[in-house]
């Protein structure tokens, strides 16, 4: 955000100065050690710890290539190059200094770029704790649009660089910007990496008040219930923001800059006022906090340009605050500052949940992020899925001649995690900068990966790449794959390989699009399967139609005219083939099933061709009853779309809705339809409903054969403005459930100014509402923003065109437009969510499980093919596991990666929470030597989450906590695994990390 500086007579005098202050702070440490070991009595001096940093955003209102270099200036004056080329002249000046690096998408791109002398005095600058990196991920990720495995990878990323490079494992989380913190980051991206402090500066400014009253700012976090006072962590709360207190920002240029000037033989001297002022500064710090020790972030966005500016003027200000004796200042970092607080051995307040939703004033909630930018999202979410896809089929090709294809991914999957990014709070044109970093970066892998997926399958484990020429299809999700859409000749057959990530069976259905309608479909072993063409409807073509061209440039000329239907069971981490032909004469052909308008005879249409039936009312074409034969759940539920009208600012508050923020104009948002006209399309494996809302809005319901519950896939857009109002829409699935905590924060009264986006939160993975007999989930299929503002309401967020910028930075409206032959319109998001109705308590195996077939779809890879002599040289389906071998249903492999040092990580992860599900919720087993099958483990080490140390060399560190000291019960943990049976056992939630050698 905002940043905070003696011109000396002679030569001589420099001199003179520098070796005093040298001097000066060599005692300065001495007095430190002292101060903090007197600290445990009152008395002690204060310690203002200086910790000198730069907020490297890894692109925002630049790109990060902008950032970098220090280009297009206009928008921001940014240079990280700058900044560590400076911070290095100026570190070497002065052993006392000090300065933490935190972006590795920054560093590691200016490190290989250094000469080794340079690199010879980082490597010493880094040994001596000059330089301390903190965090150390690829980027400061955000924490509430990420999934959990992409901010695992960006950190380990990181991490594993810094200790190939520096052999230092980095002790302190740094996410001082993302807006509002989940407990996730607490233990999972703090204590189980070895974090033993986690420092941030964003929290609900009414919860902050009342901790800076309570001098409760720095509290023990045990975010997660199942592990407790077990994976804890220290956490600073800054008391205003990341910049240093007002005045001491020493930036280059910076047109408020007060130099400190300390020459007594010249004019302006201020050095009095500026002790004063520091002394004043530290002191209300310190009302605010607990011990002798307080913290100021000496640095601010891209801050540094010119270091020697900063460390100028707090080398004279620690000099001379030290002379004068009333507090102690020194350069630091959030690792000595951790010690000392421990040292001191004081009492800290606990903190159990998440801080979220954040909001920095009375109408200024951050919770519209959660769901900005959807389709970016969206293609975020698609990439994680398969890039952990892609490095399964590169670690079961083994070390090969294509080396290590799927590193093409890492960068711009790391850089994609930025609290700018996947957050949707960049400008458009940083973005699409983002975007074309991941489709270059997938392309490179999907070669990779249709290359890989040949020597794989075949017999002989030969790479005949001349052979057979897959291809892959992006963009299915709007109908849209050449490969399937071409005709299939004669003697020939469509073969479509699934790849299953998940470490167990599954059987799931797959849609292409084709053109032909007399299409038999057969499994691998030569069997004609069901199958069940579906017209493709107009919204979809007219989808296909704009975006093809709009993305690839191409004209589809004939969009296809059905999805052909089938179910494709792949056993675990393996692959099944399926052949696709035109049928010569009659009898097993797929049908074609084609919409029909219901019949207005009947008041309800009762739709579904296995257990989940849904009713839909005639007359207002919309939901009304969900109820699955299996469970016996009959439930009355509703479904509308509806929109906020975006606030602009009113006459109470300027607040505009924004990227950031979510401001409506008004608590009851308006009904996007009533009644919908409804089409039902009827056939054996399938049953589509078909509504269409408004203009605007279409979904599809889809209910498979032997499936519990339904796939609802809405398009929506593009949102029209010729009103002048921006939109924010939502799904609402309503029911008469009871009383639902709202307006509630569990560690404070909280004062309610935003009745709606005050009780919105990010949902990631899914969401559900349950009353004392019946549970109603949702899982979704990228991050979104979700709430219930009424009983009996649960409503996502799907979409949102806002037409002003609501001043939080980006400084742009939210106004996603796509562009083709010189006119643009708004964007069209199109997503997918999941639904099912369970008895209360019995939901859970549901979402864990369907919710990592959601992140892990198969991946499908296409090639037309004689079936004879494909046959001959193929293997048609295998798995990575011994035959009958699969994990268990609490457990996913989460990572499975070759590293370029010769070994391959290894994440198994349980599934459930802690008492979450009676059966589940339990120590599971997973035996290695059968999932790896053939291949067989030569050396197993657990490591930390990131990889970076080994797990028994993890320090963990007590902390004395205030009031309830209760631990909760003791985490169910597995224990050691014995290098002889290679069993792994997981306790709930637990995530265990290996290296591998084989
Ligand atoms: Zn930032």
């Amino acid at each position: 955000m905002a940043p905070p500086a003696l011109l000396v007579l002679v030569a001589v005098a420099v001199i003179t100065a520098a070796a005093t202050m040298a001097r000066q702070a060599s005692a300065a440490r001495a007095a430190f050690a002292v101060a903090s070991n007197a600290t445990a009595g009152a008395g002690g001096k204060l310690n203002v710890h200086l910790v000198p940093h730069s907020h490297d955003d890894v692109g925002w209102l630049k790109t990060v290539d902008q950032y970098y270099v220090g280009s297009n200036n206009s928008i921001q004056r940014a240079c990280v190059m700058n900044t560590l080329d400076s911070v290095v002249d100026a570190l070497a000046r002065n052993p006392d200094r000090k300065f933490v690096v935190v972006e590795q998408a920054f560093f590691q791109r200016w490190w290989a770029e250094q000469l080794p002398n340079i690199q010879a005095i980082v490597r010493k600058l880094v040994a001596s704790g000059q330089i301390e990196f903190v965090n150390g991920g690829w980027c400061m990720h955000d924490e509430a649009a990420v999934h959990y495995i992409d901010m695992i990878d960006q950190t380990t990323l990181g991490h594993r660089m810094i200790k190939k490079q520096f052999n230092k494992t980095p002790s302190a989380g740094w996410q001082i910007d993302p807006f509002g913190h989940s407990a996730v980051q607490a233990y999972l991206l703090g204590a189980e990496l070895g974090f033993n402090s986690l420092h941030f500066a964003r929290i609900d400014y009414q919860d902050r008040e009342r901790r800076k009253a309570d001098k409760g700012l720095e509290v023990i976090w045990r975010g997660s219930r199942t592990f407790g006072s077990s994976a804890q962590i220290f956490t600073n709360i800054f008391p205003v923001n990341y910049s240093p207190p007002d005045g001491f920002g020493f930036e280059v240029l910076d047109e408020d800059i007060v130099p400190v000037q300390d020459d007594l033989q010249q004019f302006d001297n201020n050095i009095k006022e500026r002790v004063n002022d520091f002394v004043a500064a530290a002191i209300a710090q310190a009302n605010v906090t607990r011990t002798n020790h307080i913290m100021w972030t000496m640095g601010d966005d891209f801050s540094y340009q010119y270091a020697e500016s900063w460390f100028r003027n707090m080398d004279k200000l620690i000099y001379h605050v030290n002379k004068d004796d009333r507090v102690h200042a020194l350069y630091s970092t959030p690792s000595i500052y951790t010690d000392a607080k421990h040292i001191s051995n004081e009492s800290w307040p606990v903190k159990y949940d998440d801080y979220f939703p954040y909001a920095d004033a009375k109408n200024a909630y951050w919770t519209g992020y959660y769901s900005s930018r959807p389709t970016f999202k969206r293609y975020v979410r698609v990439q994680s899925g398969y890039y952990l896809a892609a490095r399964q089929i590169e670690f079961l090709l083994g070390r090969s001649s294509l080396g290590l294809f799927t590193t093409s991914l890492e960068d711009p999957m790391g850089i994609a995690q930025h609290h700018d990014a996947v957050s949707g709070t960049a400008k458009q044109h940083t973005t699409d900068d983002y975007s074309k970093r991941l489709a270059l970066g997938a392309s490179k892998v999907e070669k990779g990966v249709n290359i890989a997926l040949t020597c794989l399958i075949n017999s002989n484990r030969t790479c005949m790449s001349s052979v057979v020429k897959f291809s892959q299809c992006p963009l299915l999700n709007i109908s849209y794959c050449p490969s399937t859409e071409e005709t299939i000749l004669a003697a020939k057959n469509l073969v479509v390989v699934a790849y299953n990530p998940l470490g167990w069976d599954r059987s799931e259905f797959i849609r292409v699009p084709v053109n032909d309608e007399n299409l038999i479909v057969k499994s691998s072993d030569g069997t004609i399967i069901d199958s069940q063409l579906v017209e493709v409807d107009s919204v979809s073509r007219n989808l296909a139609k704009f975006y093809v061209k709009a993305y690839l440039g191409i004209i589809a000329d004939k969009p296809p005219r059905y999805w052909l239907v089938f179910q494709a069971s792949v056993p675990p981490m393996g692959w099944n083939s399926y052949y696709i032909s035109r049928s010569i004469g009659t009898g097993h052909n797929s049908t074609v099933y084609v919409a029909t308008m219901v019949s207005p005879s009947n008041d309800m249409v009762e739709v579904g061709p296995g257990p989940l039936k849904m009713s839909f009312s005639l007359a207002f074409g919309q939901l009304k009853r969900i109820f699955n034969s299996v469970s016996g759940v009959d439930l009355p539920i509703e479904q509308n779309f509806f929109w906020y009208r975006s606030n602009e600012g009113d006459t109470v508050d300027s607040q505009a809705s924004g990227a950031y923020i979510f401001r409506p104009n008004v608590t009851t948002p308006t009904i996007a339809s009533s009644p919908v006209p409804l089409k039902v399309i009827r056939g054996p494996l399938i049953n589509e409903v078909h509504q269409q809302f408004n203009s605007w809005i279409y979904q599809v319901t889809r209910l498979y054969k032997n499936k519990e519950h339904a796939e609802v896939e809405y398009t929506i857009g593009p949102i029209p403005i010729d009103d002048d109002i921006g939109k924010e829409v939502i799904t609402r699935l309503t029911k008469t459930w009871p009383q639902t905590a709202r307006n509630h924060r569990e560690d404070w009264g909280l004062n309610v100014t935003e009745p709606v986006a005050g009780n919105y939160y990010p949902v990631n993975l899914g969401v559900y509402v349950a009353d004392e007999k019946y549970e109603l989930s949702i899982l979704v299929d990228r991050a979104v923003g979700a709430s219930s503002i009424q009983d009996g309401e649960l409503e996502i967020m799907l979409h949102r065109r806002i037409l002003r910028d609501d001043n939080k930075g980006v400084d742009e409206p939210l106004g996603e437009v796509v562009c083709l032959d010189g006119s643009c319109k708004g964007l069209t998001a199109r997503g997918t969510y999941y639904v099912k109705v369970d008895k209360l308590g019995h939901g859970a195996h549901w979402r864990r499980t369907y919710g990592q077939q959601v992140y892990s779809p198969y991946l499908l890879a296409f090639t037309h093919e004689y079936e004879t002599s494909w046959k001959s040289y193929n293997v048609a389906k295998a798995s990575m596991m011994d035959a009958n071998y699969s994990l268990p249903d609490n457990v996913a492999i989460v990572t499975l990666q070759n590293l370029d040092d010769g070994t391959t990580l290894l994440r198994l992860a349980h599934l459930f929470q802690a008492a979450e599900d009676p059966r589940y919720s339990v120590i599971t087993k997973v035996e290695l030597r059968k999932a790896f099958g053939k291949r067989s483990i030569k050396e197993l080490t657990e490591t930390n989450l990131s990889a970076n140390q080994k797990k028994s060399e993890m320090k963990k560190v007590d902390w004395r906590v205030t009031g309830n000291t209760e631990n909760g019960p003791i985490p169910l943990k597995g224990g050691p695994v014995d290098s002889e049976s290679l069993v792994v056992e997981l306790g709930p939630m637990e995530i265990r990390t290996f290296l591998l050698k084989f």
